[in-house]
C-alpha cells in the first residue's frame, strides 16, 4: 500500500513548541492558544498494554498503544486485541468512525504472537 494515502492527522500546536493530538484550545505550558494542524501520522510504538476492563459500550478487550509520532508528539491509540504490535514498529495513526484514534499497521508491520 502507498504511505501517501493515509490520512494526515489533526495535531494542535503552540508557538511555544508544545504539541499534542487532543483537540483543546489553550496550550498547558504558555496558556497561549493552540492552532489546528495536520500532520504525517506516521511513528513508533513505546509502550502498549490490553484494557481488560473496559468502559460502558466496550464489549470485547482492547489495546491501546503510545505512539511517538515522528514530529516528536506522543499519542495514544487503540488496537485490536489480537494484533500487538512490537516496541519499536513504525505504525500509523489513524481516526475511525468512532472518533477514536486507532493504530494503522503498514505493510511492513510485523506483529507479535504474545
Ligand atoms: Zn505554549
Amino acid at each position: 500500500m502507498n504511505k501517501s494515502l493515509i490520512p494526515l492527522l489533526p495535531i494542535w500546536k503552540c508557538g511555544c513548541g508544545y504539541g499534542t493530538v487532543v483537540e483543546r484550545p489553550y496550550c498547558p505550558k504558555c496558556h497561549d492558544l493552540l492552532q489546528p494542524f495536520s500532520t504525517s501520522p506516521l511513528g513508533v510504538v513505546l509502550s502498549w498494554t490490553i484494557i481488560h476492563v473496559t468502559p460502558s459500550g466496550e464489549t470485547e478487550p482492547y489495546g491501546l498503544a503510545m505512539v511517538g509520532l515522528d514530529i516528536g508528539i506522543n499519542a495514544m491509540a487503540k488496537f485490536e486485541h489480537g494484533k500487538i504490535p512490537e516496541i519499536g514498529n513504525k505504525v500509523a495513526i489513524e481516526i475511525h468512525e468512532d472518533g477514536l484514534r486507532w493504530i494503522k499497521y503498514l505493510p511492513d508491520t510485523p506483529l507479535s504472537d504474545k
